[in-house]
């Protein structure tokens, strides 16, 4: 005991020991601290273990019992795995008939026997130490003089203890109370004057509050023993209270390290205090915000809940904290709010985007906000990093700040952005899936705003379609898909500042699929046929998978819903009249039918464009919408309006919503269209001159950018 220099006491929790390989990264760390000095290793039973052990359920027990046989198989080979399974098991059999209040004991008792013969097994002079003799609860003093004797009567250079487990004054086993292992080391390292007491844990030391609940929390790099001591008796769970008193009467330093990130963040608890303000923990108790608390942090704090529309049952400040007591449905909410009040920095406030789609879209946005977020933050003052990205089949989530490249992990991408993306963040839907506005609501629901580029999402039944908006109103996030709607192109901002001003649209003219727009632009009859121009686009991929889509008016379609629900109109699939480029027939065509058919309907494609030449016009594939007249009927957009969706027919009035091919004449916008280009005319009842809107429609860059304005307006 005379050299202080030479004993490190390093504790390990339930999860730093849960599997073989947890254990392995265990044997990392030893083996760096043994260099140092004697290494005194306090370990909790693996995870799940002791509450098993409380639980007396046969199954959970079983299945505590496959897991440590796992971990024997996984750690050692031969006659060595033969031993160690074979101590294993009659620790199983001591424990059947050990008395009831007992059995809890083992979990300790199995987790160090494996470690030490692991470590024995990796050529350390190891000595496992029996806490029931070592420690008696309540009795600091003798405690120290037991464990001194035990340690300085070796030569072994790493000691392996249980951690939890003792003997009370009345000589019988029990244990130091649920997470005692952490007080179990603080007993080990008061007794030899330690050089180092680390508690080895799963998260980053003590942070400003569990991120499990928070996700914004950060580690908090220094703090006082006493400030220690309040947030564990508050409820941070990383720290067992009572572990402190002892480190801080022997002056020693207690550091909080993540055993899955040795060489990362983490606390050290000593004379030195965090400032002003610590952090905040949650307890049954109520919203614990530890630090000194003057008036105005509490009125802060009332008002961070007011604005979370939380109003606190009762507000009670002692000495070293305030605690908020609020109704337990809200209590997370709470805390996110209280927290984010005084530990994130408004000017540093991030806005956190995940993006599903790694396709091109999704990537030239992730590229975009990382070579822009700087001066985005400057300009707007809002500070964009992209948190998460998922393709099909894998994504990856990382909240620290640093920017997620590229998706890595399999799993359900919305189902985890659910679970820790704060309020504020953006979710943009940069798929071309069908299905995944059906998780929508469940996104806004948890204050995730929404931006899409995803025209499927928009086109769904008018009911769903309007039960988004709905969803978006009640959780107060936004929804925006500007890029649904020709790229970059501000056609739905006008469209819907039109409609919800004073003004009334009267109609819409759309040329707005990019596809078609292009093949029709290059087609001159007798040159290249109509069928090769489609068969370039396809092959480029411009065209959907299906070519038969595009020319069945599939995606002009889709665009015109989008456009025509922004004017206000209640408006599904089944009132449009499309009239498709190809027969119905032509959809479930094998390709070679398929590109055989459209070669063979040349003369009608060459007619009709000979016939508008002549005419000096081009032919055009446009939506139109017609407000006020509708086939000579008086109907239109009320019509649709006073229908349930999905009860009125354009059929029955035709002419106020179709899409279909048109022949344009020069004072057209369209006709002097090019490529992929768009055009979008709106009129409306108070405008002389009708709104025109003209421009790329397509393109990543466009798509990418559009999504950011939506994001950042
Ligand atoms: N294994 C005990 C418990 O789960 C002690 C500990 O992990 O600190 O409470
Ligand atoms: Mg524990």
């Amino acid at each position: 005991m005379s050299d202080k220099r030479a004993y490190r006491v390093l504790k390990f929790g339930g999860s730093s020991v849960a599997s073989a390989t947890a254990m392995s990264g265990v044997l990392d760390i030893v083996e760096k601290e043994a260099a140092l000095g004697r290494v005194i290793l306090v370990s909790s039973a693996i995870s799940g273990c002791t509450d098993a052990l409380l639980g007396g359920n046969a199954d959970a027990l079983e299945a505590i019992r496959q897991r440590h046989a796992a971990i024997v198989r996984r750690l050692f080979t031969g006659h060595l795995r033969t031993r160690v399974q074979e101590r294993v098991d009659s620790l199983f059999e001591e424990l059947a008939a050990a008395p009831s209040d007992e059995k809890v004991t083992f979990g300790e008792l199995l987790s160090t026997t494996i470690l030490e013969e692991k470590l024995r097994a990796e050529g350390y002079d190891v000595l496992w130490l029996d806490s029931r003799e070592l420690v008696v609860s309540g009795n600091e003093p003798e405690t120290f003089r037991r464990i001194a004797a035990a340690v300085s009567a070796s030569s072994a250079q790493v000691f392996v203890a249980p951690g939890f487990i003792c003997r009370d004054a009345s000589g019988k086993v029990s244990t130091l109370g649920r997470g005692g292992s952490d007080y179990s080391a603080a007993l080990y390292a008061a007794a030899v004057n330690a050089a180092s007491l680390q508690i080895w844990t799963d998260v980053p030391g003590i942070m400003t509050a569990n991120p499990k609940q928070v996700p914004a929390a950060r580690t908090i790099p220094v703090m006082s023993y006493s400030e220690a001591f309040t947030m564990a008796d508050s409820g941070a769970k990383v720290l067992y209270a009572p572990t402190v008193a002892p480190a801080m009467a022997a002056g020693i330093d207690i550091e909080i390290r993540n055993t899955f990130a040795p060489a990362g963040a983490f606390t050290v608890i000593g004379k030195e205090s965090a400032g002003s303000k610590v952090g905040v923990a949650s307890s049954p108790d109520g919203i614990a915000l530890v630090g000194s608390i003057a008036d105005d942090d509490i009125l802060a704090a009332r008002e961070a809940l007011l604005e979370a529309g939380i109003s606190p049952l009762e507000v009670v400040p002692s000495s070293g904290k305030c605690v908020f007591k609020v109704k337990p449905i809200v209590e997370e909410k709470a805390l996110r709010a209280i927290h984010n009040a005084f530990f994130v920095k408004p000017s540093s406030r991030e806005i956190p985007v995940f993006i599903a789609g790694y396709g091109a879209v999704g990537k030239a946005l992730a590229d975009a906000i990382g070579r822009g977020a700087d001066s985005i933050a400057e300009k707007t003052g809002k500070k964009l990093v992209v948190a998460g990205i998922a393709s099909s089949r894998r994504f990856s989530i990382n909240l620290s700040g640093l920017p997620v490249l590229e998706p890595t992990d399999p799993g359900n991408f919305v189902e985890e952005v659910c679970r820790v993306a704060p309020r504020g963040a953006v979710f943009v839907d940069a798929t071309s899936s069908e299905t995944i506005w059906k998780d929508y609501e469940r996104i806004m629901a948890r204050g995730i705003n929404i931006v899409s580029s995803n025209r499927r999402s928009l086109s769904v039944p008018y009911a769903d379609y309007a039960a988004m908006h709905a969803a978006a109103r009640e959780n107060g996030v936004y929804f925006r898909y500007e890029t649904t709607v020709g790229a970059a192109l501000p056609i739905l901002e006008s469209i819907s500042r039109g409609a919800f001003g004073s003004d009334e649209i009267l109609s819409l003219e759309a040329v707005v699929s990019c596809t078609l727009n292009r093949i029709l632009d290059e087609y001159v009859p007798g040159d290249r046929s109509f069928a090769s121009l489609v068969y370039d686009a396809w092959t480029e991929g411009l065209t959907e998978t299906n070519p038969a889509l595009d020319l069945g008016g599939r995606d002009a379609l889709r665009k015109l819903l989008i456009l025509v629900r922004e004017a206000g109109v209640h408006i599904d699939v089944q009132n449009v009249d499309v009239q498709p480029l190809i027969p119905q027939t032509m959809n479930a065509m094998s390709p070679e039918e398929f590109w055989n058919a459209l070669e063979a309907m040349e003369p009608t494609f060459s007619e009709a464009a000979s016939a508008a030449a002549r005419n000096g016009r081009k032919l055009r594939y446009v939506a139109r919408y017609n407000a006020a007249i509708a086939g000579g009927r008086a109907a239109g957009a009320d019509a649709m309006r006073s229908a349930a969706p999905g009860e009125t027919s354009a059929k029955s009035v035709p002419g106020y919503a179709t899409i279909g091919l048109q022949a344009v004449a020069p004072e057209h916008p369209a006709y002097y269209l090019k490529g992929t280009e768009n055009a979008i005319i709106v009129r409306s009842a108070l405008k002389p001159y009708p709104l025109l809107i003209k421009g790329p429609g397509e393109g990543a860059l466009e798509a990418a950018s559009s999504i950011l304005s939506d994001i950042l307006r």
